[in-house]
């Protein structure tokens, strides 16, 4: 029998072979891996979900283990919308729709907004995820390139005054890959060419609790309202194997559009797990259980940061992220990331090249490295390693 493949699934899938590619290298026994995006297990709240699922079983097992609505457990919705009242963003529990991770939420808002054909604007360099999921839906994909301050607005602008794209998608936060957060006048720069416009922005946001230094920005949504979605995700502050994240959204026509999607694709969000964390966040304090984190990252980042400066060569540049998962480096001219990446493969080390965050760019000098998953002496010696290959291959 010949499988007929889908158009959406023969096309070429240059990110998920990549992907795949860092995976076999990263799960290697005894590598040192930077590539992947791991939160540090020793954050995972293993006890305390043990006593939430109990008592979930217990008290409420019959509606644990039944079928449920699709927007998601009412008391996490009230939860998560009290969370942002306490960063001034005001919500009803009706705007967020739970969902499965928020690799869900990308997934849900392309379906409801993306015909074939439809612009849609990314980082330059883009969540690579992200990238393969809106190409499941055969867009047309601009991007606009990713500086220190955040993205290049008047680029932005001229994509949005001539493409009319249906959103532009922003980690604005510790991007992943490059660690980088937006600026205060980029974000009012980005707001601006916005407003007014048909195009919205999905604020994607998983790494905004984890800061460990500096002052939280703006969100899009303070500054353009329902134009803005915002994606939010327990993945790196509880567990991602929980597979919970949100979708906000406060218009209306849209919400029941995407909560329709949602029913039609896979009815809701696994009820049992929504109702164990509601209750884990009802008894235990997650903003403590975050400082815990942010304490862990902050420090893991620091190893990183320090042991880079002792071992790259000169000409390696690298970003200093405030917080979040990941350093984003650039090899000296010349050099090409997937080479390092090769060599550093069999000296085990595994780390992420550029290639795959970026839409056309290949051969790339560009890598990410994950600080999360690796104690401090793994951490200075493949960092050592990295910078010893390095420099042979300037030699
Ligand atoms: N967005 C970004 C920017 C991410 O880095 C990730 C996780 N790597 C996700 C979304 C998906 O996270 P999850 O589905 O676990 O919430």
């Amino acid at each position: 029998m010949k499988v007929q493949l889908a158009e959406r699934l023969r096309r070429a899938d240059f990110q998920g072979d990549f992907l795949e590619m860092i995976l076999v290298a990263a799960t290697k026994p005894g590598i040192i891996s930077f590539a992947g995006g791991l939160p540090n297990p020793a954050s995972f709240p293993v006890d305390e979900l043990a006593k939430a699922a109990q008592e979930v079983l217990h008290e409420d097992g019959v509606i644990a283990l039944q079928y449920s609505t699709s927007a998601g457990f009412l008391p996490l919705r009230r939860y998560i919308a009290e969370r942002y009242a306490k960063s001034g963003i005001i919500l009803d529990p009706d705007d967020i729709i739970i969902t499965n991770g928020s690799q869900q939420a990308l997934d849900l808002v392309s379906g409801a907004l993306l015909d074939d054909g439809d612009v849609v604007v990314v980082e330059r360099p883009c969540y690579l995820a992200a990238l393969q999921v809106f190409h499941l839906y055969n867009p047309v994909v601009r991007t606009v390139e990713l500086t220190p301050e955040g993205v290049a607005v008047d680029e932005l602008r001229e994509i949005i005054e001539r493409d009319k794209p249906k959103f532009f998608y922003s980690v604005p936060n510790f991007q992943n890959p490059t660690g980088l957060t937006y600026s205060e006048a980029v974000r009012h720069g980005v707001a601006e060419s916005l407003r007014g416009s048909d195009t919205m922005i999905l604020e994607d946001n998983p790494y905004g609790d984890l800061r460990f230094r500096g002052l939280p920005g703006t969100s899009f949504h303070t500054l353009l309202g329902e134009q803005c979605l915002m994606f939010g995700s327990f993945s790196k502050i509880v567990s991602p194997g929980l597979r919970i994240g949100w979708i906000a959204c406060t218009n209306k026509e849209l919400r029941e559009q995407i909560v329709s999607y949602k029913q039609r694709v896979d009815m809701h969000t696994n009820i049992f797990g929504q109702m164990v964390l509601a209750r884990y966040l009802q008894d235990c304090d997650l903003e403590a259980h975050i400082e815990k984190i942010k304490e862990l990252y902050g420090h893991q980042a620091d190893v990183m940061l320090g042991a880079m400066s002792r071992y790259f060569p000169e000409g390696t540049r690298w970003t200093k992220p405030d917080g979040g998962m990941f350093i984003w480096a650039e090899l000296p001219e010349g050099l090409q990331a997937v080479q390092l990446a090769d060599a550093a493969a069999k000296a085990g080390v595994a780390i992420a090249a550029g290639d795959p965050f970026y839409e056309v760019d290949r051969g790339v000098r560009t890598m990410r490295l994950n600080y999360t998953n690796c104690d401090d002496g793994a951490i200075e010696k493949g960092i050592r390693i990295l910078g010893d290959l390095i420099r042979k291959m300037q030699q």
